[in-house]
């Protein structure tokens, strides 16, 4: 039996692919971007998480037949409203043999999505590719120094994994935080841009500009928010680079 770690279950999301959603947050991510607004996502396993002075447990552990079981209780309403399920985190690859055995249970009943940072075993990555029926991925940075520096990690299998995306003809979406100082400058975005050009399934980019309150939740894991950029000055947006490739865009 295959078991996977999950933190939160949301119902009747709307932010996280198509219609009416059920997202599902698996637990533990391999990177460390320092802007990141779900810091209890980020350890693998359980951990304390004190709330409003009260403390509980962030993390619960579940059977891959039962998440799937549940999920399939609205699979009536997911049809209804061309919604479905979408799998985030923390980083939802990283466990991969969790994800895959629950996309088995759902494939062909619900719409399922995930939201992916892209850093997985190329393995994973293609045999998740060939479960879902969309994929949104974040492009944080280009630059690979850059992308280890903010983010802890390397991107070199990050873009692989863009490349097998993108010629695998599935549909995708992908999503740009927009740090202040850190990756929205126009090298950067010119760059994505480029990645990007002439992407037969790529549906749009989505820019989400970093928000203030990201550091909010540290304090309730024990951690302090020291994200090492000016959270003060605005995110700088700038469409021109994927405009100019035809590549649609949304801000979030
Ligand atoms: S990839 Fe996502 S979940 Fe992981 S640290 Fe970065 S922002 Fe947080």
């Amino acid at each position: 039996m295959t078991s996977g770690t999950i933190f939160s279950i949301e119902e009747f999301a709307v932010h996280d692919g198509p219609g009416i959603r059920t997202a599902v947050f698996l637990k533990g991510c391999p990177l460390r971007c320092t802007w990141c607004h779900n810091p209890e996502g980020q350890r693998f396993g359980s951990e304390l998480m004190v709330k409003k002075g009260e403390t509980s447990i962030c993390g619960t552990e579940y059977a891959a037949e039962d998440l799937a079981a549940k999920l399939l209780r609205n699979e009536a309403i997911f049809r209804m409203n061309s919604g479905g399920v979408t799998f985030t985190g923390g980083e939802p690859l990283a466990q991969g043999d969790f994800l895959i055995a629950v996309l088995e249970q759902l494939k062909g009943r619900i719409h399922t999505a995930i939201e992916t940072s892209g850093f997985a075993p190329v393995e994973t990555f293609r045999e998740v590719l060939g479960k879902l029926d969309l994929v949104m991925m974040d492009i944080k940075l280009v630059d690979q120094e850059r992308h280890r520096h903010w983010t802890g990690v390397s991107n070199a299998i990050i873009l692989r994994n863009l490349e097998t995306l993108i010629g695998s003809g599935k549909p995708f979406i992908i999503r740009i935080p927009l740090i202040p100082g850190v990756n929205d400058d126009e090298a950067n975005l010119e760059a994505t841009a480029a990645l990007l050009e002439g992407a037969a399934g790529l549906q749009r980019v989505e820019f989400l500009p970093y928000h203030k309150t990201a550091g909010a939740k540290y304090p309730m894991v024990g951690r302090s928010y020291n994200p090492g950029f000016d959270t003060q000055i605005p995110s700088r947006l700038d469409t021109e680079p994927f405009d100019k490739r035809n590549i649609t865009t949304m801000i979030l």
